[in-house]
């Protein structure tokens, strides 16, 4: 339980240090405001998300399984995003030992379209020791969970507090908002700082008897109520009551974050090339952007049909026409590429190193290839 003295104020919102510090913090004491209700802050969150909470289907049964794998999902990803792809994933492969056992092209087959393909192979990894180390019994406690490839402090809070019903904070991008709001935090949230202050903050005022739910609760609250940017709905807010943010008018501007680092462009151009009904694919390299997805042959810099044409000469290729296919643009986090396709009608599907030949079918049911490719994907579908 946090300490007595630690909490709210009704009247003014969450002072960090006074939180931190109890009694001993100056602000408080000269103002003379009296703590309250960390009671009434969980009751009011509580109360608003069983009435407001998001029917996702991970809530639904919330095996530790499923909330593993929603959670990996949910990294980086919105839930909207994660609901179809968590269906199709946990119908296919359903517990701990179907995935430890799931092969590469069926695993990132399932997780095709839904991007940071390393999750799925995390994801595997910590199934496979699940399986070697623990019997295929998730591990219950927050070190066990740590202690699995891919789950960090957020995913093991997640995991631990709503499978488990551990009371240990669940700190994701919503949540550290939320918080710095509830504080009117000046720090950069993109800081290690603000993170330990909202672990801090959250980890006293959760909710020791529905701790699973009180996390669930704050993510909803960041997804539908104090939104990004200049449109957190505080008027509608279950805990406007103790936030200092709300309170002094402040909440769009919160949080604070340093200037990020501009994203690169990468220019590529795309080689779509046919014979005899089949299209060549390439595999990617097991380790970065897009490990070991599939692709259809492509080459850095913005290249001229003849350039085109000379480099599939090169590799023993023989073909008539090579047709343009416009441009296309991808967005990740880092990075963009701007490409250009061309689509090559080759006379033979020859045996090139590191080429595989695949019918739209094939393409379809079998080879994962990333929404990158879109737009020349959807060309052969
Ligand atoms: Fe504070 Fe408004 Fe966010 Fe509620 S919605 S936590 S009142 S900023």
């Amino acid at each position: 339980m946090p300490p007595a003295a630690a909490g709210l104020d009704n009247r003014s919102g969450i002072c960090y240090n006074h939180v931190k510090a109890g009694s001993r913090c100056r602000n408080r004491r000269e103002t003379g405001e009296t703590m309250t209700d960390i009671a009434k802050f969980r009751e009011n969150l509580l109360l608003w998300y069983k009435e407001n909470g998001r029917p996702l289907p991970w809530r639904k049964d919330p095996t530790p399984y499923k909330i593993l794998v929603s959670e990996l999902m949910l990294q980086q990803t919105r839930a909207d995003t994660v609901i179809p792809y968590f269906i199709r994933f946990t119908g296919e492969i359903p517990d701990i030992g179907a995935l430890a056992a799931a092969d590469d092209g069926r695993l990132l087959k399932l997780w095709q379209g839904l991007g940071y393909y390393g999750r799925a192979l995390r994801l595997r990894k910590a199934a496979q020791r699940i399986a070697a180390e623990f019997r295929e019994e998730i591990p219950s406690s927050l070190s066990g969970l740590l202690s699995l490839p891919g789950v960090g402090p957020y995913t093991a809070g997640a995991v631990a507090s709503i499978a488990f019903g551990l009371p240990v904070p669940a700190v994701d991008g919503n949540v550290l908002r939320i918080a710095a709001r509830l504080t009117a935090s000046r720090e950069d949230i993109a800081g290690p700082k603000a993170k330990k202050q909202a672990e801090e903050l959250i980890g006293l005022l959760l909710s020791p008897d529905s701790p699973g739910d009180f996390n669930q609760a704050l993510m909803d609250l960041g997804a539908l109520v104090c939104l990004p940017g200049s449109s957190p709905a505080c008027e509608l807010c279950p805990v406007g009551f103790a936030c200092e943010a709300y309170r002094l008018g402040i909440a769009s501007g919160i949080p604070v974050r340093s200037r990020k680092k501009a994203r690169g462009t990468e220019s590529r151009t795309v080689l779509v090339v046919s014979a005899e009904g089949y299209y060549a694919l390439t595999k990617r390299k097991e380790t970065g952007l897009l490990a070991g997805l599939w692709e259809f042959p492509n080459l850095a810099g913005q290249l001229t049909k003849e350039q085109c044409r000379d480099y599939l000469l090169s590799l023993g290729l023989t073909f008539g026409q090579i047709k343009p296919l416009g441009t296309a643009k991808h967005v990740f986090s880092h990075l963009e590429w701007e490409m250009t396709g061309y689509l090559a009608a080759a006379d033979k599907a020859a045996g090139i190193p590191g080429w595989v030949w695949a019918s739209a079918e094939e393409i379809r049911l079998r080879y994962s290839v990333p929404s990158a490719f879109k737009s020349y994907l959807n060309m052969i579908l």
